[in-house]
């Protein structure tokens, strides 16, 4: 079973990704994938009174950074020893920080990293999820192993970039998705985005759905459905056609 372990001030962050909707499932076992979230509090591994975890920079200015000392406790003794990873640790975990800096996160990244997640023998990962002004630059240094950044953007935490990570990771593990096939074509599978859908009605506020759609015809169907996933990338974001051509 791979482990995901995340360090975090907010635990509760989690309960959406682990209690509903597919990752729901998915992470209690029920679509065949191996994969188990731990969320350890940070406040836990703080001495301090007050459960602080953070304090002022040094060299001044604004904002509070998270303590290297208090970080290291909570992976320490909120990772390593109740995982049983030992004094090896290193070598049996993936340390992961989201953060602005990192490599943005994108279809083909999220692909490799499933496949970390899917391969027996690869590690267990743990992500830690900043707060504040980010953490203390020697933690960065001596104990994560990647960066992941959602985006070129600040958010106030980790916690959703790590669940955004986890989230469209687990979609390609086997299972997860009851028909393999909607995981193949999805946006960004290719160098184009998903044609338009239609459900019932047939007509809606006077407008009916394609022909062709109804005309049981599946190679029709197919054709029809390329052209509009063509027409709609190169209406919403013809960057991706372009990339093709380059490629
Ligand atoms: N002072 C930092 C900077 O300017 O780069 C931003 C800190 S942000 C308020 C707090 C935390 O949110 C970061 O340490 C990081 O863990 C997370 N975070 C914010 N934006 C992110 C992004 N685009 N991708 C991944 N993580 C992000």
């Amino acid at each position: 079973m791979r482990k995901i372990w995340i360090i975090t001030l907010f635990p509760n962050f989690f309960d959406s990704l682990i209690n509903f909707g597919i990752t729901g499932s998915a992470l209690r076992g029920e679509r065949g994938a191996d994969v188990e979230i731990k969320t350890v509090q940070l406040r836990n591994y703080t001495s301090r009174d007050y459960k602080g975890v953070d304090d002022s920079p040094y060299g001044g200015g604004a904002g509070m950074v998270m303590r290297a000392d208090i970080l290291k406790e909570a992976l320490l003794k909120g990772v390593v020893d109740p995982g049983g990873y030992g004094e090896k640790f290193r070598e049996k975990l993936h340390i992961i920080f989201p953060s602005p800096r990192g490599i943005t996160w994108n279809n083909s990244y999220c692909k490799k990293f499933a496949q970390r997640l899917s391969v027996k023998d690869s590690k267990d990962i743990v992500f830690i999820c900043g707060r504040y002004e980010g953490i203390d630059e020697r933690f960065l240094n001596l104990y994560v192993d990647e960066q992941i950044s959602i985006g070129d953007y600040i958010l106030t935490g980790g916690e959703i970039p790590t669940m955004a990570i986890i989230d469209s990771s687990l979609r390609f593990l086997d299972g997860v998705l009851g028909n393999k096939e909607s995981s193949d074509h999805e946006s960004f599978q290719t160098h184009l985005l998903e044609h338009p859908q239609f459900t019932r009605p047939k007509v809606f506020d006077g407008i009916e759905v394609p022909d062709v759609l109804l005309s049981g015809h599946h190679q029709n169907i197919e054709k029809y459905n390329k052209s509009e996933s063509q027409r709609i990338t190169k209406i919403h974001r013809p960057d991706l056609l372009l990339k093709k051509e380059d490629e």
